[in-house]
């Protein structure tokens, strides 16, 4: 099996709908499982229109808890806080927005009236679309650990994909560089990175470039609406040129994207014909020839 993850530094340049597309058409030739990792923003399975079958609770987060009934107030939990999570004068407070479940107040604590529990923080969603499974995370707002339920995401995907013996797992990606990013790179085969046309795009580019050359993984890059801005087309033809980088593909600006996005279509299913359609088959098929090679 080939996991392929779908990037972009910068969030807005179509990644999911390029996800969406591009996991309907690889679906026609090979056996795919799709994996939604944007746990802050999770909406493959909108774009898709897929049918939920199973959600369950995700507990991927820790908070400090106190037992009143042993603490003698002497807050030295308090002043070993590195996250400034308690608060209070006489009877320690914990903030649990920004606790971490670090535990330093759980070991400084002289009467052992801290404890440290896993709580639910996000939800793991099953869906079916018409020939993918779809999984995805969903970090509950206010939430922590993004990266984690994103690992508890890929490992759910990639049990299910072995289950159904799929060859490909397609994995629409978080936007920027942090944790969860790096999270949805583990065990990546190769990945496909989102940008289009402006000098923002170019700079979140580079960026998420940097954290795909960390892992040494293999990337190709795909310049969605690439007519939008010629100088800035060129300034990413360029740095792809100038960095050994490959452009798998260019997505001209073509309304039927956004419109079949509103409709909560794949444009490959809504308007199979159209530009942007025409483009993402030839990213698949690009995609096809990479993936074959390293076979
Ligand atoms: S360190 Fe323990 S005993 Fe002291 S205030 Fe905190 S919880 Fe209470
Ligand atoms: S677990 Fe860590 S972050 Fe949370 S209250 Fe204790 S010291 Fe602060």
């Amino acid at each position: 099996m080939k996991e392929i993850v779908i990037l972009s530094g910068k969030g807005g340049v179509g990644k999911s709908s390029i996800a969406a597309s591009l996991g309907v058409i690889l679906a026609r030739k090979y056996t795919v499982v799709l994996a939604d990792t944007d746990v802050d923003a999770p909406n493959l399975n909108l774009v898709l229109g897929a049918k939920l079958r199973n959600s369950e609770e995700i507990a991927a987060s820790s908070k400090a808890c106190i037992d009143y009934d042993k603490c003698i107030g002497c807050m030295m939990c308090k002043d070993v806080c590195k996250f400034s999570s308690i608060c209070g004068a006489d009877k320690p407070v914990i903030i649990p927005y920004s606790c971490e479940g670090c535990g330093a107040c759980s070991l400084i604590c002289p009467e052992k009236a801290i404890e440290i529990h896993d709580v639910v923080n996000g939800q793991l969603n099953i869906f079916d679309t018409v020939n993918m499974l779809l999984v995805t995370g969903e970090l509950h707002i206010g939430g922590s650990s993004s990266g984690h339920i994103v690992d508890i995401v890929k490992k759910r995907a990639r049990l299910e994909a072995t289950n159904s013996h799929a060859e490909i797992l397609l994995t629409d990606g978080p936007p920027g560089i942090g944790c969860p990013v790096i999270a949805s790179l583990k065990g990546a085969d190769y990945v496909i990175l989102v940008t289009e046309p402006t000098p923002a795009a170019l700079n979140d580019l580079k960026r998420v470039v940097e954290v795909v050359k960390h892992f040494k993984i293999p990337l190709g890059i795909t310049l969605n609406r690439s007519d939008i801005h010629l100088e800035s087309q060129r300034a990413i033809r360029q740095f792809a040129d100038e960095n050994g980088y490959f452009i798998l593909s260019e997505i001209p600006y073509d309304n039927s994207m956004p419109m079949a996005v509103a409709n909560a279509q794949p444009v490959i299913s809504a308007y199979p014909s159209a530009p942007g359609s025409l483009a993402l088959q030839t990213l698949a098929e690009v995609l096809s020839e990479k993936i074959t090679e390293q076979v």
